[in-house]
């Protein structure tokens, strides 16, 4: 120790590095805002745009590029961005894509927080945001406008469940985009993780996915993540993403990736429990019909056979229109097992009830709606509290 420094310097500076040799798992926790260059012609040399190299921590660290990478091989993609939550994701792509005097397209199912969005940008930006049947196919191409840049997909509809066409859709855009108009598919992938319906392959520009849900699977975490396959649109959308400051946290990604190893088996299970629920509240009385995608009340249950492989943990029944709302609300809060609260893809079932006439223009039926997520309990357990919870009906 020749040469000494103050406790205060000390404080502050330390030759660690990670050992070379140490071989794990894991990918490691990076966090770090200022990112150290070796000298001015690397500062200069190194574009943040191209991921090349570090450049700061809001445009990623060795713990993100990581992150988005993998998300990328996984959905068969090329580029991936991460956002601080799904709807930051969803917001980045409108904010890349979308300028004062442009259109947007959104499906009347959309999330709700998108529809939302939706409706600021047309009220306080000048972007006109307009809303169509989440079943209309190639009808599609008599919405678009000159001036419509992006048309939002859900594959399927989070509350209703309605599975869209989208190869119908996604031809009608690219023809217009040969024509050269530039507009672009986006699709919150959410449902399906990326799994079930590989979007890509349909034609879709842009994926997005609420990592919150799947990917973690732990219901700690709220992350979003955008996926292309073309740079240029990537590059589109990193400029809303750093001029946004769109960063997450180290230790955030490290919960995601950790995910990422058991997602599928996950999704599997999630999907067998759900289809067992459904099959059994298919048969009940109580229940008038039942929107799940695999099951044929659900509207779009030939595109979902058509296009998807799989059906996670969520879906929809609609009650009969006997039960008031006072009654379902009363099964709700009967149900043991089923907690009450937002969100899905984590390990516990949860149940919530939907004022869908409110939140669709044209809803049809007024039976109550109620949303499952069926998490990874024993089913039979599942069914057995519905079951109970069902007398709280009256
Ligand atoms: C949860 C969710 C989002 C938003 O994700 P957050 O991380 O909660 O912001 C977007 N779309 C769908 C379909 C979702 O379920």
């Amino acid at each position: 120790m020749t040469d000494r420094k103050s406790i205060q310097t000390s404080l502050i500076h330390s030759d660690y590095v990670a050992p070379s040799g140490f071989g794990a798992f894991p990918t490691a926790i990076h966090h770090a805002s200022t990112v150290l260059f070796k000298d001015v012609a690397a500062m200069r040399s190194r574009n943040w745009q191209e991921k090349n190299a570090y450049t700061y921590g809001l445009h990623g660290t060795p713990t993100t590029f990581t992150l988005e990478g993998r998300l990328a091989e996984i959905e068969g993609g090329n580029h991936c961005l991460l956002a601080p939550s799904g709807l930051a994701a969803i917001a980045m792509v409108d904010f890349a894509l979308l300028k004062t005097g442009d259109d947007v397209l959104l499906p009347d199912n959309v999330y709700n927080p998108n529809r939302e969005l939706g409706r600021w940008l047309t009220r306080d930006y000048g972007i006109t945001a307009r809303y169509y049947d989440p079943l209309i196919g190639a009808g599609i191409a008599e919405l678009i406008q000159p001036n419509t840049r992006l048309i939002w997909t859900e594959a399927p509809g989070s509350v209703s469940m309605e599975v869209p066409d989208i190869p119908a859709m996604t031809k009608i855009v690219r023809e217009k985009r040969a024509a050269g108009q530039d507009i672009h598919v986006a699709i919150d992938n959410t449902w399906s993780a990326g799994l079930a319906f590989r979007a890509f392959d349909h034609g879709v520009d842009i994926v997005m996915h609420a990592l919150t849900k799947y990917q973690s699977g732990g219901s700690d975490v709220l992350m979003g993540a955008v996926i292309t396959q073309d740079k240029e649109l990537i590059h589109r959308i990193e400029m809303a993403h750093m001029r946004l400051g769109f960063g997450v946290s180290a230790d955030d990604t490290y919960l995601v990736l950790r995910g990422l190893p058991t997602m599928k088996l996950r999704f599997e299970a999630h999907d067998a429990g759900a289809r067992k629920v459904a099959a059994w509240l298919k048969a009940r009385p109580e229940i008038s019909r039942v929107l799940h995608p695999a099951f044929e009340d659900c509207p779009g249950h030939l595109n979902w056979k058509r296009d998807f492989t799989g059906a996670g943990g969520l879906f929809s029944v609609v009650f009969n229109e006997r039960y008031s709302e006072a009654q379902t609300d009363r099964f709700v809060d009967s149900l043991k097992l089923f907690k009450i609260g937002f969100s899905w893809g984590g390990a516990n079932s949860l149940c919530i009830p939907y004022r869908i006439q409110n939140m669709r223009s044209n809803w049809q039926g007024s039976g109550q709606l109620v949303r499952f997520n069926i998490g990874l309990e024993e089913p039979g357990d599942l069914i057995a509290d519905i079951e109970q919870a069902f007398s709280a009906l009256g």
